[in-house]
């Protein structure tokens, strides 16, 4: 037995030991009081150490010092901390250990003088959370100055779990404190985040990551266990092998599944956990044991490797709950009107999604341009982003406002606010029905200048908007998502059915047909991709498609195909250099020769577009305008590379505002350029569907745009109060002034002018 092997071997039983006696502990206990000074007690004998506490969450959201082994015991019940205050408010408002050396220099420090805990210096606190929320907090302290092992602090997670689990049964308090606890976890709470995507939703919370289900903690039968968790295992273990048999899978994801395998079968992981359940624990318990070992140095390790594979193991413990609680490892079924929780949500995963029951989204992360949020948006499903703790203060069921707009989240809301958010979402249908009505007149400024509006696409559902809006056609479709849906590559007769079903839905209308634009964070799970550090600047769009042709070709046949008899309008993404064009020109007249010497029906005309994305591409603008007919800017790609801020992360994302005026100027020059060289110019990023910025941009002479189906109605509005030359003498007013956001000021003009801004 290695070294490494026989200590984790004594820790185990060390810990199996301890949970025992805290077991036995309980059931001699009569009241909770007993209970817990029964705990604290053998847990400060077992890990030798000077002092053990446990501290309650209280109705009033306060910790409350509930039992000590060590400390003054005229403490108890008189020592409380706000949330968040001092060392033990700290643990369990952020739901993490604490470890340190020297307490009472710890920035946090709160000095309690009845505790008599002036001599300790090591502390080490650890939350007692259950069904995500801290429910308390379990302190280890002792007198010398010393660090605590990785092996302490995965026993004292333990214990704390089990603690966790313990006073959620409600053993630790009297039952009417226990229902107080109950009514205060679950009151009603307001998230101010976000709002990603607008509308206002009702529904029950539904989680894309299932926490786990609720369970016992104490088995009567250890043999009986002991057989469950070998069952549950190796149904995990067959998953993950079939997983792995699925020929579909490309070299690099497969990679990941052989390591992850290898966990699967680790023999460690299996022994700890079948120590756990020998000792008295039920298979599901033990899991979570192991697991909370497992998390505990995975908090520890800086190793990036490692810690993807501890996240791994921590993937697979999930899996194994679910499976011995007898679920599948499958995406949720939604309840019916769910709000949909998650930390992060792909554009792929969304789409997997019952559309008929989701109702909206509340993730931790997505920004305004990420393609979650553009599918959410083309769904018309309300988006709020940028938290992390909805999915810690809500559980399944619970009902739940989101409002796309303000960015706020309810979860449990009062009748009250329930009411007020019923009213702002008729209000805003009544809005909707008002721009319905305005769909028809011109869209010209004050002074004369006439703005196109198009619309952005991206499933056919969308296109039922095209009427109600009024839009002039359809400026973009991205025609990836079709490629992100499904299990293999859509082919090439699939492919045009779809575009056959736009036209036939544009009803004569102009579309414009953008290339698969995969890659990045729009990557299907067939493709075979390579990891890239960078994606979005990696191996994507049109770099992706004339390097595979394979990809490319039977998307422009279809394009051709369904097009015949009518104008093909193709735009190519993530143009950097006049030569890809070229490269994706030679590709399509291979087609058009194809189908010319079959006889078959041509288009009537086929135009060309590029998409500037890139400030190469907006650069030299004159030699990509020079191979096309048409240019359209993504500002979403444009902007992330122009300010070299990632679109997609929440932490740069809403840094820098496209009111100002360095990326104003930016876009004047496209725009003068694209003029100068006769080309039509559309603006297709999501910015524009905020008014200011649309005002901007219409300042610096942009004037025609593509926008998501619920901004064009608004955007009319705008446009028809808008004065295009006191707007454009006022933003080109300030391009020489040093950098700075613009947007209040330019705002407060608007305003002052009448702009139609709301
Ligand atoms: C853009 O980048 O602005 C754009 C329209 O393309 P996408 O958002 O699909 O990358
Ligand atoms: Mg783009």
């Amino acid at each position: 037995m290695s070294d490494s092997e026989s200590r984790t071997t004594k820790e185990v039983g060390g810990i199996a030991a301890l949970l025992r006696t805290m077991h036995d502990a309980l059931a001699f206990a009569e009241s909770a009081q007993e209970r817990l000074d029964k705990l604290t007690h053998v847990i400060a004998r077992h890990v030798a150490s000077d002092v053990c506490s446990i501290y309650l969450r209280l109705p009033s959201d306060e910790l409350e010092l509930y039992s000590t082994e060590g400390l003054n015991r005229e403490a108890v019940h008189k020592t409380r901390l706000k949330w968040g205050e001092g060392l033990v408010g700290v643990v369990a408002e952020t739901k993490r250990p604490l470890v340190t050396s020297d307490a009472p220099l710890h920035p946090n420090f709160a000095y309690r003088p009845e505790t008599g805990e002036d001599p300790l210096h090591s502390f080490l606190g650890v939350p007692l959370i259950r069904s995500g929320k801290s429910l308390g907090v379990f302190v280890l302290q002792n007198l010398a100055s010393r660090r605590y092992t990785d092996e302490e602090v995965g026993a004292a997670q333990a214990v704390a779990t089990l603690l966790a689990e313990i006073a959620a049964s409600g053993e630790l308090f009297d039952p009417r404190t226990t229902e107080e606890v109950g009514a205060m976890l679950h009151r009603p709470e307001r998230l101010v985040a976000t709002g990603v995507v607008s509308g206002v939703a009702f529904g029950k919370a539904a989680f894309h990551e299932q926490p786990a289900p609720k369970h016992k903690v104490f088995a009567k039968d250890a043999e009986a266990e002991a057989a469950r968790l070998n069952d549950g295992l190796s149904a995990l273990q067959a998953s993950v092998d079939a997983m792995l048999e699925d020929t579909a899978l490309e070299a690099a994801p497969r990679e990941v599944l052989e390591t992850y395998r290898l966990f699967a079968y680790d023999r460690g992981w299996k022994e700890r956990m079948r120590a756990a359940v020998i000792s008295g624990l039920t298979a599901e318990a033990a899991v979570e044991q192991v697991q909370a070992e497992n998390r505990a140095r995975m908090a520890q390790v800086k190793d990036p490797y490692l810690r993807e594979r501890m996240v791994d193991l921590d993937d697979l413990s999930n899996r194994l709950l679910r499976r011995l609680a007898g679920k599948s490892a499958a995406p949720a079924v939604l309840p019916d009107d769910a709000i949909l929780i998650a930390r992060s949500l792909g554009p792929a995963e969304l789409l997997e999604y019952d559309r008929s029951k989701l109702k909206g989204l509340a993730l931790g992360e997505a920004s305004t341009t990420s393609h979650v949020a553009i599918v959410a948006r083309a769904l018309g499903i309300p988006l709020v982003a940028g938290f992390d703790n909805a999915i810690s203060l809500a559980e399944p069921g619970d009902d739940m406002v989101v409002d796309g707009e303000i960015g706020e989240i309810h979860i449990r809301p009062t009748p009250e606010v329930a009411l007020s958010f019923r009213e702002k979402q008729s209000l805003q249908s009544a809005q909707q029905a008002a721009f319905a009505a305005e769909s028809e007149l011109p869209c010209v400024t004050r002074d004369g200048v006439a703005v196109s509006l198009f619309m952005n696409v991206g499933i056919p559902l969308d296109m039922d908007n095209l009427e109600r809006t009024g839009a002039a056609g359809v400026g973009l479709f991205r025609t990836e998502l079709q490629f992100l849906i499904g299990a293999q590559l859509p082919r090439a007769g699939v492919q045009e059915k779809l575009y056959r079903e736009i036209f036939e839905k544009a009803g004569g209308k102009p579309v414009v047909f953008r290339t698969a634009d995969l890659g990045a964070d729009k990557a299907a799970s067939y493709m075979k991709r390579r990891a890239e550090t960078n994606p979005a600047m990696g191996w994507r769009g049109m770099r992706m498609a004339v390097d595979r042709p394979g990809l490319f070709r039977p998307q422009i046949r279809a394009l051709i195909a369904a097009a015949a008899g009518r104008e093909l309008n193709i735009l190519f993404p993530m143009i950097t250099v006049a030569s890809e064009i070229m490269a994706a020109r030679a590709l399509l007249n291979r087609e058009l020769d194809w189908r010319t010497k079959r006889g078959r029906d041509m288009p009537k005309s086929i135009r060309l577009g590029a998409m500037i994305e890139t400030p190469a591409a907006a650069w030299r603008i004159d030699d990509i305008a020079a191979h096309v007919d048409f240019l359209s800017v993504g500002g979403n790609d444009l902007m992330q590379f122009y300010y070299a801020a990632d679109r997609d992360s929440e932490l740069v994302q809403r840094r820098f505002d496209p009111v100002e005026a360095g990326f104003l100027s930016f876009v004047a020059m496209i725009a003068a350029k694209a003029r100068a060289a006769g080309k039509p110019v559309t603006f297709c990023g999501e910015q524009a569907s905020d008014l200011v910025t649309a005002a901007a941009l219409i300042a610096v002479g942009v004037t025609r745009f593509s926008s998501p189906a619920s901004a064009i109605g608004p955007f009319r509005r705008l446009v028809r109060s808008l004065d295009a030359a006191a707007v454009s003498k006022w933003i080109t007013g300030h391009f020489g002034e040093a950098q700075r956001p613009l947007r209040r000021e330019f705002e407060a003009f608007l305003r002052q002018a009448g702009a139609a801004l709301s």
